[in-house]
């Protein structure tokens, strides 16, 4: 369910994946490595791991990184 998520940050973040999207463009390595402050503790954490885990500082969990864990326990089927 990781592309799953990685869709999720992506339109989070205003990016396009028109079908056939090639994942190793810069722009998206780029969107994989930028941060974002938490908004609990506001250390910067990658808005990857933020959006999907939470924050490894203070435990903070965004609401969408709930949301994605709900979704990949449904959608599981192997
Ligand atoms: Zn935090």
């Amino acid at each position: 369910m990781i592309a799953l998520a990685s869709f999720e940050t992506a339109a989070k973040w205003g990016l396009e994946f028109p079908s056939g999207t090639n994942y190793n463009t810069a722009a998206w390595q780029e969107a994989k490595a930028a941060k974002e402050e938490c908004p609990e503790c506001g250390k910067k954490v990658a808005v990857e791991e933020l959006l999907k885990e939470g924050c490894p500082w203070c435990g903070w969990i965004s609401a969408r990184a709930k949301s994605a864990q709900n979704q990949e326990d449904e959608l599981v089927t192997e």
